[in-house]
């Protein structure tokens, strides 16, 4: 391993694609040639006028072409990243490049299929080999997967799938996902499974998975934490945190004729990828001071892979096709240009928040609570024991006590039972303590023994090897795969020497300064000349190329200016023409910009903002702590009492409904009908009333009473029926001046005026 401190620059291999059924049935023609010995991709451009052109050339770290084997892959450039992450460094491998061309496939590969399994199986089959095989140590695996989609981070391990997550920063431990959820697996199995729980969860969110895919970046992430012993005595943890990266398809998203919404999903769908670019080109620039990580979700949560702490391997893949070469050719410039980047790989010891420490912590608490525990009984046990008979101590097996102490008590049970000399009181109150204590016993066991599976399962997500480093296979396979990683050495080597040798050749061509003859200077120069000549011209290509590539994407955004210029001046029309002024004010004091969200927000209307002063208060709350009623205030200056001083009680004029009825008036009677009604009315003495029902009920009713039970109306002539009528508990219906409809009462028989 290199040292920790200085700096290495990031590794990029170039992957092209074999051609696939389509493009051999359409007979398209193979523009890319891999020199897998010298690094070199070539790429020809096969069109009319620049069919002379001489190819493109593009020197890697590694370049593989259709022919290679995943595992060689594996071997030879992923191996050495994930060794380190496992030493604790963090490292990171991103998959760029066209969609279609194999990004998914290097890092997922074909599950079923071992031989075609991509870089994050193979990984997970390598961490937890290596752990298998460590000595001394233990360790703690943990697996998140995450997808940024329209610069929307989804936890893909998490049952609600519909929340979206945000990124915090933390001055210590830097940036990270807020809520992601990560799981401790124990095993390649387990592992695995969370990786296909994730795939699942991938694919449901998307309506159509294919354009899903080639729009979101996929972020697996493992966590190795390792503990050892260091030579100071005290436990050392490290952590390496390895990030597996699915990038989003790197073709060009057409943006004409996207307008409103569209446009702005077009906008964002490749936000964090160009980000991702700008960074690269900040990064290489070696002028820029600043570095645009927070353009983009996916640039500040990989900020350490990008310049930072991070080692980090690029994987571009590419198409082999004709009809891709202009992608082709963008990829690899823009992985080109990745080949600059200067990282600084560090380790990370001892970080505060490894949940390895945590969980150290709390199995030795746990295990400090058994002790106790199990240590009270044992203490008791022995007390017991030497005070009974001296027995021997020497079955400290804690089964064995458990046994002996339940006989015991069941023993004294039985003696209990059978003693005849105990009043039968006494007996129950006995046996029934005997019980409970048997039923302590009980709980106090299952206590134990909760905790002690408590100890053992967090005992178990802790990882330690050794155990099966004797096993014979296993020995094999390790030799077989030291002597793969050799080869995987040896070839990187060779390139590396190839790649050298090319640019000597160039140089001793300038140091044989002397020629023997004439013919031969010319010979060499003539040589030279054609070898720089035909230099000078793919130089030229390749700025004639860059500069059309930077005019093409100048358009581009001229383009996307234009549109948003124009929605900006409809919007700026509507504001202008239709929205009042102080309308328009308010919202403009009330927007904020969130530098974390990258969005406007609208503060909320009641909250008083603390650079204003208050608003203007309420007339009725001038003076006063907070509005008052006229009640209140009256309240507060005439009485001493406390109590309405603070109600705001409405004082209000009563508000009477006006009268729709009109007072009774007595009928005024002529002297002369009274006279005539008094006599009708005597000549009426004989006729029997039977009112013996209306007595019995109207007892009180003094009125009515007397005179209705002598049968004599004549002996109150002169009572007038109103007055009786409003004492009457039946006013109206009994005393209704033409009594009709009542059977109380005789009829009248029409002498009486109405
Ligand atoms: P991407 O993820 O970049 O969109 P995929 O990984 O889905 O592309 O690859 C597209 C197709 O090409 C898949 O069917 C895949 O099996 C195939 N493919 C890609 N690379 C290779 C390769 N190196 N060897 C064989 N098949 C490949
Ligand atoms: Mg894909």
């Amino acid at each position: 391993m290199s040292k920790s401190k200085s700096s290495e620059s990031v590794k990029v291999v170039v992957r092209c694609r074999p051609m696939n059924e389509k493009e051999r049935a359409a007979n398209f023609e193979r523009v890319v040639s891999v020199d897998v010995k010298l690094g070199q991709v070539a790429v020809r451009n096969p069109r009319g006028a620049s069919a002379h052109e001489h190819p493109k050339v593009f020197t890697f770290d590694s370049v593989y072409d259709w022919n290679s084997k995943q595992l060689d892959l594996y071997d030879e450039t992923f191996r050495p990243l994930v060794d380190s992450v496992l030493l604790g460094f963090n490292g990171t491998i991103f998959a760029y490049g066209q969609t279609g061309t194999g990004k998914t496939y290097t890092m997922e590969g074909v599950r079923n299929d071992p031989e075609r399994r991509g870089v994050i199986p193979n990984s997970f089959e390598h961490i937890f080999t290596h752990i298998s095989r460590s000595q001394n140590q233990q360790y703690l695996v943990r697996a998140s997967y995450l997808e940024i989609y329209q610069e929307e981070i989804r936890d893909l391990l998490s049952r609600d799938q519909s929340r979206r997550l945000e990124l915090k920063e933390r001055p210590d431990t830097g940036v990270y996902v807020k809520d992601l959820s990560s799981f401790v697996t124990k095993s390649v199995r387990e592992i695995e499974h969370v990786m296909n729980v994730g795939n699942q969860n991938r694919s449901v969110g998307a309506t159509n998975m294919n354009e899903h895919s080639s729009r979101s970046h996929a972020i697996f992430v493992i966590t190795i934490e390792c503990s050892e012993l260091g030579p100071d005595g005290e436990n050392h943890i490290r952590v390496g945190k390895l990030n597996l990266v699915d990038l989003a398809g790197s073709e060009r998203q057409t943006k004409t004729g996207a307008q409103g919404e569209r446009l702005k999903e077009a906008t964002k769908i490749n936000l964090s990828l160009s980000a991702l670019g700008n960074v690269i080109s900040a990064l290489v620039d070696g002028k820029s001071t600043h570095i645009p990580y927070r353009d983009s979700k996916l640039t500040r949560l990989l900020q350490d892979s990008l310049g930072g702490n991070a080692r980090t391997v690029m994987v571009a893949n590419i198409g082999p096709a004709s009809y891709n070469l202009e992608e082709t050719l963008t990829t690899l410039r823009y992985s080109n240009r990745a080949k600059n980047i200067k990282n600084k790989p560090r380790i990370n010891e001892d970080p505060k928040d490894a949940l390895l420490r945590e969980f150290q912590e709390e199995i030795a608490r746990l295990k400090e609570q058994l002790e106790k525990r199990s240590g009270k009984k044992k203490k008791k046990r022995r007390r017991r024991k030497f005070g009974e008979a001296g027995e021997e101590l020497d079955d400290d097996n804690n089964a064995d006590y458990w046994r002996e102490q339940q006989e015991k008590l069941e023993k004294e049970r039985k003696a209990i039972m059978e003693d005849h000399s105990l009043v039968a009181e006494e007996k129950q109150r006995l046996l029934r303590e005997k019980e409970k204590k048997m039923d302590d016993l009980h709980r106090e066991k299952e206590a134990l023994e909760m905790l002690a599976s408590k100890v053992k399962a967090m005992e178990s997500k802790l990882l330690v090897g050794g155990k099966n480093i004797v096993d014979h296979t296993n020995e094999q396979q390790r030799i077989l795969e030291q002597k793969r990683h050799e080869i995987a050495e040896q070839k990187r080597r060779e390139r590396e020497m190839q790649q050298e040798m090319e640019c000597r050749d160039e140089e001793t061509l300038e140091l044989k300064e002397t020629y023997s003859s004439l013919q031969q200077e010319v010979d060499i120069k003539t040589k030279k000349l054609k070898k720089l000549f035909a230099k000078l011209q793919a130089v030229k290509a390749e700025i004639h190329d860059v500069q059309e590539d930077h005019i093409k994407e100048r358009q581009e955004l001229e383009q996307t200016q234009n549109e948003l210029t124009r929605e900006l001046k409809l919007k700026h029309l509507i504001i202008e023409n239709f929205i009042p002024l102080e309308e328009k004010n308010k919202i403009v004091v009330r927007a904020t910009f969130d530098e974390e969200d990258d969005t406007w927000k609208m503060r909320p209307i009641t909250r008083i903002q603390d650079d204003q002063q208050m608003m203007s208060r309420p007339v009725s709350a001038v003076g006063y702590r907070r509005p008052l009623s006229q009640h209140a205030r009256m309240a507060m200056m005439m009485r001493p009492d406390a109590r309405y001083r603070a109600e705001n009680i409405l004082m209000l004029e009563l508000d009477l409904p006006s009268r729709t009825t009109k007072e009774y008036e007595e009928p005024v009677i002529a002297p002369k009908v009274a006279a005539a009604l008094e006599d009708a009315l005597r000549e009426e003495d004989e006729i029997q009333v039977d009112a013996s029902g209306l007595y019995a009920n109207m007892g009180s009713s003094p009125g009515l009473g007397p005179g209705a039970m002598a049968g004599g109306f004549s002996k109150k002539p002169k009572s007038g029926r109103p007055k009786t009528g409003k004492k009457a508990s039946t006013p109206t219906a009994a005393h209704s001046p033409s009594g009709s409809g009542s059977p109380l009462y005789p009829q009248s028989r029409g002498l009486v005026p109405k």
